[in-house]
């Protein structure tokens, strides 16, 4: 059997080791040390955000983002449905309601026609949110002109879950500066990872600063332990770190690889008409993280087949994310859908596919994919 082909699997530049020897020589196995706060200043210079903490998680830095804003028992929060559930899931830890806003086909990220009607049907109640979480699906942004002028009007902040898309642009600003607070993750499957971890960033410091906090155990400045705040032990530890800044110094030749991965499945797709590549909007650059198609509803192949035939020759792919207000555990939660009698996220998820992206892969790997694909249509 030949060797699996996944859809994103951890790429490792090289100088990894060399930061994780370091921290072995100097015995900064300890949790912190310098890895950790290199790796934010590395992050900070990479995406010019002023502020960095890095964390455990994705979920982690989403989970005190939502508490940097005051997040609480009871409030609103809006988030995108279309995305996966680590998006979702903190809004809960604080006992806060979630809203779930659907996609626009331009994008898939949320739209701004739905966002504006979950506005007017909690403002006719006198509520609005405490916080607006904008998911960027599968490496690209969301169209935040749109979204930022609604929010700015009722003076709703908004956290970026820029978790897939380190590295691309909104018009010229990098992913995750875009709101009030943005996040990344360093899991083993996105654009880089450090094996596991997370980063909260921001131009306020006080965000930074207090996720920082919370993250610590919530130690107050004395010599003995002193508490005045619940904590958690959510911080990156330095070996982590480590592997994050190696990442960092490959993730543009990741960026253009995935990119010539994108554009193969493109050039190799184009007279099957049945089968659209998710659309890359020209007001930034994508980070390719994944390469995802959708397929006609009427086509007799279906997304399943395509999975199930890729299955057959020991290839990963995958179903589109499932929307947050189809899943059974957020079904009583409320959903604002972008069209009249459709909903944009489910449309996606049921004709969606997510193809083979690793960029460890070889462009003859790629074209092996694409033939198999092109067989059953
Ligand atoms: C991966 C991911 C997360 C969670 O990140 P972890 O580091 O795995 O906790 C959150 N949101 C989205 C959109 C993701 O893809």
């Amino acid at each position: 059997m030949k060797d699996r082909i996944y859809l994103s699997s951890p790429h490792m530049g090289g100088n990894e080791i060399k930061y994780i020897n370091e921290a072995f020589e100097e015995n900064w196995i300890a949790p912190l040390g310098p890895n950790v706060s290199n790796f934010e200043k590395e992050i900070c210079k990479y995406t010019n955000a002023s502020y960095a903490t890095a964390l455990a998680s994705g979920t982690s830095a989403i989970h005190l983002a939502l508490k940097s804003l005051g997040v609480k028992s009871k409030d609103l929060v809006f988030c995108s449905s279309l995305t996966f559930s680590a998006t979702a899931n903190p809004i809960t830890y604080l006992g806060a309601t979630p809203v779930f806003i659907d996609s626009d086909y331009e994008s898939w990220n949320m739209s701004h026609i739905a966002l504006q009607k979950a506005f007017d049907y909690f403002l006719e109640n006198d509520k609005k949110p405490k916080a607006v979480v904008i998911v960027n699906l599968y490496g690209q942004s969301a169209d935040y002109d749109k979204l930022k002028k609604i929010c700015d009007k009722y003076e709703v902040p908004i956290i970026e879950d820029a978790a897939e898309s380190l590295g691309a642009t909104y018009k010229g600003k990098y992913s995750g500066t875009v709101g009030d607070i943005g996040i990344y993750s360093f899991n083993g499957n996105k654009i880089i990872t450090t094996s596991g971890g997370g980063m909260l960033v921001s131009n306020i410091e006080k965000y930074t600063k207090k996720a920082l906090f919370w993250a610590t155990q919530s130690r107050e400045n004395e010599r003995h332990y002193e508490h005045k705040e619940i904590g958690y032990n959510y911080r990156m530890s330095n070996i982590c770190a480590g592997i994050g800044r190696g990442q960092l110094e490959v993730i543009e030749d990741r960026i253009s690889k995935k990119k010539q991965i994108y554009e193969l499945y493109k050039e190799g797709f184009k007279d099957i008409k049945e089968i659209q590549m998710m659309n890359i909007c020209d007001y930034g650059r994508s980070n390719y993280w994944l390469s995802v198609m959708t397929i006609d509803k009427n086509s007799k192949v279906k997304p399943i087949d395509i999975i199930l035939a890729l299955e057959k020759e020991n290839i990963e792919s995958r179903p589109v994310w499932k929307p947050m207000h189809m899943q059974p555990i957020f079904k009583d939660y409320k959903f604002f859908s972008t069209l009249e009698n459709q909903s944009v996220s489910e449309d996606l998820f049921n004709q969606g596919v997510c193809l083979p992206s690793d960029t460890k892969n070889s462009l003859s790997d790629f074209k092996y994919i694409i033939d198999i694909i092109k067989k059953l249509f």
